[in-house]
């Protein structure tokens, strides 16, 4: 079968998605972009994530020219397009509907430096774009635009969209961004945050280019 280590990694990553509570019953999408070949493998629309087998998974080009696939696609296809198109360095995409983060999506407040970590996202703010209707391609247009150069963004009222150069790394950064929007949430419960300085920001990124193994790969999930 045509990309067939991607189709079994969207399938496990579905399921540690779903397992980690970072979607609720169908809700969220993965994709992987294979720049080569100029496909990209997605998870098929409104199947659970346990039940869902590497031949559900739909290939399509970026103008959504289906290449292989009995399945519908994502209804959020456009959203991984526009974010390959647009992110020359992605090669997969993660979109959750995780509480916290959602949370913020909901307030229409982006994520903010409340710890380092959220240096993994390339910025020092997440930001979260305005409310548009799901799987349309004004979603798609109004996240893409807000993002900037982070590798992560909110979707008002609705989630999270994550991308990285690897599914480790789109799916690390989604858990990532749970984090610190869980963290934000619980210290505004209780009082006014420390939020780092663009110059404490600027240092963390340094560091964070030398992190881990040298060669290894930076995300532990
Ligand atoms: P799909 O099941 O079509 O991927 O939709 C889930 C979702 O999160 C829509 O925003
Ligand atoms: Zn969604």
């Amino acid at each position: 079968m045509l990309m067939q280590e991607e189709r079994e990694l969207i399938v496990e990553y579905g399921k540690k998605m779903s397992a980690a509570r970072l979607s609720t019953g169908t809700s969220g999408n993965i994709s992987i972009y294979d720049p080569e070949k100029g496909l990209m493998a997605i998870s098929p629309s409104g199947i659970d994530y346990f039940f869902t087998r590497p031949e559900d998974i739909v290939l399509m080009d970026l103008e959504a020219r289906v290449a292989d696939g009995a399945r519908k696609p994502s209804s959020e296809w456009e959203l991984h397009t526009t974010f390959y198109k647009r992110k020359p360095h992605a090669r997969s995409v993660v979109h959750t509907h995780s509480m916290f983060c959602t949370t913020f999506a909901v307030l229409g407040q982006p994520l903010q430096a409340v710890h380092y970590v959220i240096g993994d996202a390339g910025t020092a703010e997440v930001p979260c774009a305005p409310y548009r209707t799901f799987g349309t391609p004004e979603l798609a247009e109004a996240a893409s635009e807000i993002c900037g150069d982070s590798d992560a963004v909110l979707l008002g009222n609705h989630g999270l969209v994550a991308c990285g150069r690897d599914i480790k790394s789109a799916y690390g950064l989604a858990c990532n961004m749970e984090y610190i929007a869980e963290l934000q949430y619980r210290a505004m419960c209780v009082g006014i945050p420390n939020v780092l300085t663009a110059g404490q920001m600027v240092e963390v990124m340094e560091r964070f280019q030398t992190y881990g193994q040298p060669g290894g790969k930076k995300s532990g999930y």
